[in-house]
């Protein structure tokens, strides 16, 4: 087998795997590998997969299906993610083709599989239980050359009966603040705008390791003390662990978001308790109106999963009537499936497909009509937007507001990288339409804490 000379990763699932890969990209890179846009002919293919739904394996395993059958060529291929820990070399015996298989805390092993598979012409398979810590962050091929994710604590220990990240992602192992500084500032200094904290959990960073006196807000006050630094945002967070501290780092801290993903899951205390979330209905809309409280101007994301096993027309009912309250800006609506090797699978999958469609498509209908409104509400206003990129017609440019609202309007290139304010005019779907405008009426808590001082002086600069 020879030397691959060009790379191609599909990855599947959340931004931790979409970091996973950049940071496989950077150590292929080192090695002397070029990406390639096509997947059918790359030396090097490797599928970063994502265990959370069964939706996302199906397609791996069909995609690995048909290689099988005659499109394997003169590829090495490999899979690596949750599907890898959550499956292990059983992919061996249902797929014969692949070469390497490597679990979610052994990406840095990345290079020593490969040269194992040239040498040796054996499969490779590594999937160890305890996060190895030697990552190569700074290594990482970053995907955007404006925004940056930066992993701070791996892995999750609250084992919801429905998950099987405790088993594919293992227990969680913080890092160390030193190492998450050093790589922020070095984004930072290389014109990253905004960055955003990853883990399962972020919540919990620290709290396997009290001797660093860092907890999850202590390390928000250091990364907002870095100079230059504009945006940070994190994801994702367990109600249970977002604390009064964490709150009030939201409403003094210039550079962190007024957004917070706060996944609710269910709106039955019931149901909450069968799926593990040591959190009551009440428990967390008390937290709710606290943050709220604190934050005023605060917009709020959650996940919500339908139909899990036993929920009644009642419960859901609940979970209908506690997103109608809370008024989410984002919502990520799932319908439950079992996951093999998480408790929730010893239990019958007994609410018929039809009815979680009809939940599914309920819950969808009133989250597009609660966004409609707030887009309507946001017409006229202006807001402060880091522009990302081109939109996808390659014409307009793309950005986000500080509420992760995404907005499209005209300009130049010379935009990308700034935050200039947009008047917004009109809505299409999930996107606001604006315009750029240094001096009409803002709406002054859609701004940083440090622009809404220089919108009070009256002077509107376009930062870069
Ligand atoms: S908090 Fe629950 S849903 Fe989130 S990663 Fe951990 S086990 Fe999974």
């Amino acid at each position: 087998m020879q030397e691959p000379k060009t790379y191609f990763i599909r990855t599947y699932g959340c931004q931790m795997n979409e970091l996973d890969t950049e940071i496989m990209a950077g150590q292929l890179q080192k090695r002397g590998l070029t990406p390639s846009l096509d997947e059918e002919n790359a030396d090097l293919l490797i599928f970063n997969t994502c265990s959370i739904r069964d939706l996302a394996e199906r397609k791996v395993m069909g995609k690995l299906g048909r290689m099988g059958r005659g499109d394997k060529k003169n590829s090495i291929i490999g899979v690596t993610g949750c599907m890898a820990m959550a499956k292990k070399d059983s992919l061996f015996r249902k797929f014969p083709h692949l070469d390497f298989v490597i679990g979610t805390n052994n990406i840095t092993d990345l290079s020593h599989a490969l040269d194992e598979v040239i040498h040796t012409k054996r499969q490779v398979f590594k999937t160890d239980d305890r996060f190895e810590e030697n990552l190569d962050y700074l290594a990482a091929k970053r995907d955007h050359t404006v925004k940056a994710h930066v992993s701070i604590i791996r892995g999750c220990d609250k084992f919801c009966t429905y998950c099987v990240v405790p088993y594919t992602r293992g227990q969680e192992v913080s890092r160390p603040p030193e190492s998450i500084l050093e790589e922020c500032k070095k984004l930072v200094d290389s014109g990253y705008k905004e960055l955003t904290l990853l883990g399962q959990n972020v919540n919990s960073y620290g709290k396997d390791q009290p001797e660093w006196n860092c907890l999850f807000h202590d390390l928000l006050y250091k990364i907002d003390n870095i100079p230059g630094i504009e945006r940070v945002r994190f994801l994702t967070s367990h109600p249970i662990d977002i604390t009064r501290e964490l709150m009030e780092a939201i409403r003094d801290l210039p550079s962190l978001c007024e957004f917070v993903h706060f996944p609710i899951q269910a709106g039955s205390s019931r149901i909450l308790r069968k799926m593990h979330r040591i959190y009551t209905k009440e428990q967390y809309f008390e937290k709710v109106a606290l943050l709220r409280e604190i934050v005023p101007n605060v917009s709020l994301g959650t996940d919500i999963i339908v139909g899990f096993p036993t929920e009644t027309e009642e419960e859901f009912q609940e979970t209908y009537d506690a997103m109608r309250e809370i008024r989410y800006s984002v919502a990520f609506i799932f319908a439950y499936s079992p996951r093999k090797g998480t408790p929730a699978m010893r239990w019958k999958d007994d609410i018929p497909e039809e009815i979680k469609l009809d939940r599914l498509q309920r819950l969808m209908n009133l989250q597009e009509k609660i966004m409609n409104e707030e887009r309507s509400q946001m017409l006229g206003n202006t807001y402060e937007v880091l522009v990302e990129r081109f939109n996808k017609d390659g014409k307009l440019l793309k950005g986000r507001t500080r509420c992760w609202k995404k907005v499209i309007f005209e300009g130049d290139a010379s935009l990308i990288g700034t935050l200039p304010l947009i008047q917004v005019h009109s809505f299409s779907h999930q996107t606001l339409i604006g315009e750029l405008n240094q001096i009409a009426e803002s709406s002054p808590h859609c701004l940083s804490k440090e622009m809404q001082e220089v919108y009070k002086a009256g002077s509107l600069p376009v930062k870069r």
